[in-house]
């Protein structure tokens, strides 16, 4: 089963896609070769890589870390997930990649761009034992996204809660430290956090890329490694800690071995 739903049930509309300045999603989806952008995300993603050469392969690198963390938790019998900030659809989605193995998982899905929205119907379309849920919403309204999520995740079985590049998108104001744990907080033990996060390098370039995403009106707050640590509070951090996302549990599959500009984890809650 799934959710039907169009752009107008949720009160959003094409128009609501302002195609004249870059989005963070749109940018993510040019540096993964996808399609969904426009001509201000093409200019504004080519000034990202004059600044950080690497950001191509940081991207790819990010999205497959996604694809192992999530057949990582499969594998602990995780067959429930939520995940915020999912992104343009770009195969595999997550609930592909959970439902190869376990046809009846069950994944929230939740952005709060337009666009994605506009694409939901592609991360809704599963298999027909299992169940998947859109919400435009945005992760700095965590109360929000749990009671859509327990419409349709039972909550008395651990979650798998993924919040994969999304958190540098969230200012040091916005308490992106008590968002989390507010995500946490409902969930039973045995479950877990996959998340990822852009890392400070260089200051003077993160900068320059934060202007160019303002343009847009998204802010970008790369964080250091002692910065990104204290999101998995209270958590059991998995082997192999928190590394270059390239360095987390590396497999064949993998096309990207060069050092990326973004750490990852996998947590379990106690
Ligand atoms: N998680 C996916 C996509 C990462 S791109 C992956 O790692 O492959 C970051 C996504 O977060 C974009 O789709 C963007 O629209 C979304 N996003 C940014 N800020 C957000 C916020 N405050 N609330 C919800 N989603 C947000």
């Amino acid at each position: 089963t799934h959710d039907e739903l169009s752009a107008t049930d949720n009160g959003f509309s094409a128009q609501d896609i302002d195609t004249s300045v870059p989005h963070s999603a749109r940018l993510y989806d040019w540096y993964l070769g996808g399609k969904d952008h426009y001509a201000a995300d093409i200019a504004a993603a080519q000034k990202v890589l004059e600044l950080f050469p690497r950001m191509k392969q940081t991207a790819r690198s990010n999205r497959e870390f996604m694809h192992r963390a999530a057949r990582y938790l499969s594998s602990l019998g995780i067959t429930q997930f939520l995940d915020i900030g999912t992104g343009i659809p770009t195969e595999p989605n997550l609930h592909q990649i959970v439902q190869q193995t376990t046809p009846h998982a069950r994944v929230v899905y939740v952005d709060n761009d337009p666009i994605v929205l506009r694409h939901a119907q592609a991360l809704l379309r599963g298999t027909p034992e299992g169940h998947l849920a859109y919400l435009h919403a945005d992760v700095r309204e965590p109360e929000r996204i749990l009671a859509h999520a327990q419409k349709h995740l039972d909550f008395t079985q651990p979650v798998g809660l993924s919040l994969i590049a999304l958190l540098h998108f969230v200012a040091d104001d916005q308490q992106p430290y008590r968002i989390v744990e507010k995500l946490l907080e409902p969930l039973v033990p045995e479950s877990h956090l996959m998340l990822s996060h852009g890392i400070i390098e260089n200051p003077e370039i993160v900068k320059q890329v934060d202007a160019i995403y303002r343009t847009g009106g998204t802010s970008v707050r790369a964080r250091t490694f002692d910065e990104i640590t204290p999101f998995f509070q209270g958590l059991q951090v998995c082997a192999p800690g928190i590394v270059p996302s390239t360095a987390w549990r590396p497999d064949n599959a993998m096309t990207v071995h060069d050092e990326p500009a973004v750490y990852a984890g996998v947590a379990r809650k106690p």
